[in-house]
């Protein structure tokens, strides 16, 4: 069955955005007008990938009081901005927003959406959002919250995304006529609020229109894809002192854990446990969820006597720079752990094999 025009299909979802819109510190309160501040329609579009908005809140709100500006951001250097992304998580979106800004400072805007696309870390989807919420072009941008509620509207079976340059074009003119950053935020909104992945139809403002309620078919529009199951591992996570300085791995540049430091890692399966030697101090551990993998980390703490010459990629840090240090989710906890009192370990490794690990081979 062909599909009705949009601007006339999604009309309801203006008035009904104006009724139920969140006053978000990104959100400018004239939808009609360009944004005022395009840079901070970036960082909120950025933060948004993969977060949910009220994580986001407040760090767009301490972000932008620590970089107000594209300058101040392309202007600042890695180790701060991974700071001030701390426990945001995805830390590449950090890394594509300053390299967005330094592009941004030095060519200015773009000045179409193909530019946008183009910026470090944006793709068809930012790019869209930030082209019609920033700069009201008739942009379409597709999340998975808006092919969700596009495939339950219009029935269109199997992976909606397959669809994705047909319903770009066909969402055009319902951009043009209600408003880009309007449509774009209200059709964001209505997935992320009403056509959840359970929806809560008796409250949207398409349920007379919507072809999947009609054909009784929600619950299995659209596919729900499968995923494989993360990989599991366990680990060692080693805070070891010596002299006032603690030891830790300095970032790398690529990977999932790029730009931030962390703590030495040893594989449990590799490295046994034994009756728990005095000098460990160690704390329950607990499992480490990442989008591919599930890590079981058993945190410890060793404190040796002097400094000794450190494996390739391991830097003793003055114990007093480590707040300042951009560490991950799981590298923060064992941060905050060694500010508390241990336990001394049931089972743990050797702290001699533990200290060999960290230690550049001997000549
Ligand atoms: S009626 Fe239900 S399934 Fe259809 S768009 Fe609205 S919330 Fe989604």
């Amino acid at each position: 069955m062909p599909w009705p025009a949009a601007s006339a299909l999604l009309a309801p979802l203006a008035p009904w955005f104006e009724a139920v819109r969140r006053d978000l510190p990104w959100r400018a309160p004239d939808l009609d007008a360009p944004h005022p501040d395009p840079y901070a329609v970036l960082v909120s579009e950025l933060m948004l990938q993969q977060t949910q908005v009220a994580t986001v809140v407040p760090y767009f709100i301490r972000w932008m009081a620590r970089f107000p500006t594209i300058r101040a951001l392309a202007e600042a250097d890695e180790d701060t901005v991974h700071k001030a992304w701390e426990g945001l998580g995805y830390y590449r979106r950090a890394r594509f927003l300053k390299a967005a800004a330094s592009r941004i400072a030095a060519e200015g805007w773009p000045g179409d959406l193909e530019g946008l696309t183009d910026l470090p870390g944006l793709g068809p989807y930012t790019g869209a959002a930030v082209g019609s919420i920033a700069f009201q072009w008739p942009a379409p941008a597709l999340d998975g919250n808006a092919f969700r509620v596009l495939a339950r509207l219009l029935l269109i079976e199997g992976d909606p995304k397959a669809r994705a340059a047909e319903l770009r074009g066909w969402l055009v003119p319902a951009l043009e006529a209600h408003g880009p950053s309007r449509m774009t935020q209200a059709l964001m909104e209505l997935g992320a609020t009403v056509c959840a992945p359970t929806p809560a139809c008796g409250g949207c403002p398409l349920a007379d229109r919507c072809r999947a309620r009609q054909a009784d078919r929600t619950g299995e529009i659209p596919p729900v894809a499968r995923r494989t199951p993360p990989k599991a591992s366990a680990l060692w996570l080693l805070a070891l002192e010596a002299e006032g300085h603690l030891l830790l791995q300095a970032p790398a540049a690529k990977g999932l854990l790029a730009g931030l430091w962390r703590w030495p890692t040893l594989d449990a399966e590799t490295v046994p446990a034994t009756p728990g030697a005095p000098s460990l101090i160690a704390w329950p551990g607990w499992t480490q969820v990442y989008t591919h993998r599930r890590e079981s980390v058993s945190p410890l703490f060793l404190r040796v006597e002097a400094r000794f010459t450190a494996a390739d990629g391991l830097r003793w840090i003055p114990r007093d720079e480590l707040s300042a240090l951009p560490l991950g989710k799981r590298d923060q906890r064992l941060r905050d752990l060694i500010a508390t009192p241990g336990q001394r370990p049931l089972e743990a490794p050797d702290p001699a094999v533990l200290t060999r690990a960290c230690a550049a081979p001997s000549a």
